[in-house]
Parts: C-alpha cells; sequence; structure tokens
C-alpha cells in the first residue's frame, strides 16, 4: 500500500518558484561548455568531480565550495573543477539516509518538498559562491529535471547503470553524465549503458509528456572498482585494467570516449586516505601511455572539511556517507595533479 502523504508540484512550477538568476545562468554556461570540453577532447586540462559523497547539510558544503572556487582560480589552467554536490544516496541495503532531496533536515524527518527548495537554494548558492557549478547523482531519473538548469555533471551510480530509465533519460541531456561500471564490474554492460546514453531517437515517458531524445555524446565512463561474489572489492585502476577497458571502449566507436577514475570506492575500499596514491599512480601511468592519457581525462574524488565519516551529523563539515579526504590533503592533492597535468 502507498499511503499518499504530501503533493509535489511539477518541475515546471518548482523551477518558477526558484529560479536560477540571469548572472548565474551566464556562469553556468560557460561552466558547462568547459567541462564538455575535456570529455570531447577540445583541451588538455583534466576533469576533478570533488566533494562530499553526500551534501547532508548547506552550510558546510557552502563552505567548502567556497574554498574549491579560490583553490579553482590557482588551478583553472590545468584542471576544471566540478563540486560534488549529491543530495541523492543510493544505499547498498536500500534503508537509511537518502540524501538531502528526501531528508533536508538530517536531524528531522523526510519531507521531500522541502527537500527539492533547499538542494536548488544549495546548488544556487553554490554557483553564487564560488563560481562553480556542481555535479549531482540522478539517482532517480524522474527528478532530474528539478535540477536540470543547475548542474554541469551527472552522475549515474554503479547500482544504476543498467536501468532503463537511467539510460533513457541520460540520452536527452546535453551535458557530461559520467555513468559508473556495475558492481559486477562488468565492462561490457558499462559499455552498453553508454551505447544507449550515446543513442537518439528514444521515445519514453518522462514528466508527463512522451519525449523522444537526441542521444548524448558526453556520456562516458567511471570506474570505481568492483565487488566480487564473497563482498571483496576488485580495483579497477590499475594501468593494465584500464587499458583493457580502452580496448573495449575503442571497438565500440562510441563518440567522444572518455574514463573519469573514482578515486574512492571499490577503488580504495573505502580506505579515503588511499585516495590520494590511486591518483598519483593513474597521473603517472597518463605519462606513460598516450593512449592511457587520451582516455583518462579525470578523477571522482571524495573530499569534505574534515576526513574520514560519522555515523550521525555531530561534526561539522564532516561526511555521514562515504569517508573523504579532509581540506589540507585535498588542497594539496589539487596542487599537485595541477602540477602534473
Ligand atoms: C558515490 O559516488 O558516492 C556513489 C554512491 O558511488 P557508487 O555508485 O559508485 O557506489
Ligand atoms: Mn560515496
Amino acid at each position: 500500500m502507498f499511503q499518499r502523504e504530501e503533493l509535489i508540484p511539477s518541475a515546471e512550477e518548482i523551477l518558477r518558484s526558484l529560479p536560477l538568476p540571469a548572472p548565474l545562468k551566464a556562469v553556468k554556461a560557460a561552466r558547462d561548455k568547459l567541462a564538455s570540453d575535456v570529455i570531447r577532447g577540445n583541451t588538455d586540462k583534466l576533469l576533478l568531480i570533488i566533494g562530499p559523497c553526500s551534501a547532508h547539510e548547506s552550510k558546510p558544503v557552502l563552505d567548502y565550495v567556497e574554498r574549491l572556487g579560490k583553490l579553482n582560480e590557482k588551478v583553472k589552467d590545468k584542471i576544471v573543477i566540478v563540486p560534488r554536490i549529491y543530495t541523492n544516496k543510493p544505499r547498498t541495503k536500500g534503508v537509511g539516509y537518502k540524501g538531502m532531496f528526501t531528508q533536508p533536515d538530517p536531524h528531522s524527518k523526510e519531507d521531500i518538498l522541502k527537500g527539492i527548495l533547499t538542494i536548488r537554494q544549495l546548488h544556487i548558492d553554490a554557483i553564487g559562491i564560488s563560481g562553480l557549478s556542481a555535479a549531482d547523482e540522478m539517482l532517480y531519473p524522474e527528478n532530474y529535471a528539478y535540477v536540470e538548469d543547475l548542474l554541469t555533471y551527472i552522475a549515474v551510480g554503479a547500482r544504476s547503470s543498467e536501468n532503463q530509465m537511467h539510460r533513457l533519460v541520460s540520452s536527452g541531456i546535453e551535458l557530461p553524465v559520467g555513468i559508473k561500471n556495475p558492481m559486477s564490474g562488468s565492462i561490457p554492460v558499462l559499455l552498453n549503458s553508454i551505447y544507449a546514453a550515446q543513442s537518439g531517437g528514444q521515445v519514453f515517458k518522462y514528466q508527463n509528456w512522451q519525449v523522444r531524445t537526441t542521444g548524448n555524446e558526453l556520456a562516458h565512463a567511471v570506474l570505481r572498482g568492483a565487488v566480487d561474489g564473497y563482498g571483496n572489492d576488485i580495483p579497477n585502476f590499475h594501468y593494465e585494467t584500464v587499458m583493457r577497458v580502452i580496448e573495449g571502449y575503442s571497438r565500440t566507436g562510441l563518440k567522444n570516449p572518455a574514463i573519469i577514475i573514482d578515486a574512492n570506492h571499490s577503488n580504495s575500499g573505502k580506505a579515503y586516505k588511499q585516495q590520494i596514491r590511486i591518483v598519483e599512480e593513474v597521473l603517472g601511468n597518463r605519462l606513460y601511455d598516450a593512449d592511457f592519457k587520451k582516455y583518462v581525462k579525470g578523477f571522482m574524488i571524495e573530499s569534505f572539511i574534515e576526513e574520514g565519516c560519522q555515523k550521525e551529523d555531530v561534526v561539522y563539515g564532516k561526511s555521514i556517507t562515504d569517508p573523504c579526504l579532509g581540506w589540507a590533503d585535498t588542497e594539496r592533492l589539487v596542487l599537485d595533479i595541477a602540477d602534473k597535468v
């Protein structure tokens, strides 16, 4: 049984009630071009999607992105920084905290309408305070419409990459959509997802409309490591593995082939400090092989103000989902990446 709790206005109504101010629209459009240019191979800059695993409260997230905005000024010739402001969280066991979208105040009960308004305001404020438009995970594809005017990068998570609706909605987006390898680590499944997202002419029901998409040639791969049948993490950022992915990718004829390395999750086994070593290793491999360099166009890093994670929101600026690098390590690592691009 579904108990109806609250009627949620349409995305069009919400966008009208809380629009992105015109000056920020221009900032966002310029940022979209910067990020898209990396995926298209129009620039040698690296794409860096970086920030907390989940944005559970606005204040520390804005504090964090303000710092990123300042750091961006130092590295923007080498790196396109896209903050992770992830407001929807998939859960391994399906239960627990599901993100700001569902629960805008982690200390209070679920309230989706308030959640939608809170995340719109957060994304708008983040662009205003840092000049950086963000990435978010498209966990529920129909809800993408509530933030479609605010994001520069859209992530499809490991538990979603095989899902038809995620693939269909991705095919209508004109921005970089990073599709994670599924939990199994299957590269054919990942490449099929990218194929589906790049394919136009797809007809389905979206937001009360029959729509037809044009295909998204900016859909690309994100390698996050895998989990084997016994629950062990299997990294997929090492040289040999990435070269095999490149081999498979190159045979598909997909447009704008690109790989982003997710340094946390099953690549680090969530030993968050290892993200530093993983990024350094991948940067070294980019120098070693021209194909590796051509395909590997960036990183996804989990980072916040305080390092690690906590079960509940007690410490300011500390993740309540996956463990993150702290700010000091983050700053050092980003400057180091800029040196080595
Ligand atoms: C994440 O990026 O925080 C995440 C949930 O990733 P994945 O889908 O790879 O588990
Ligand atoms: Mn995470």
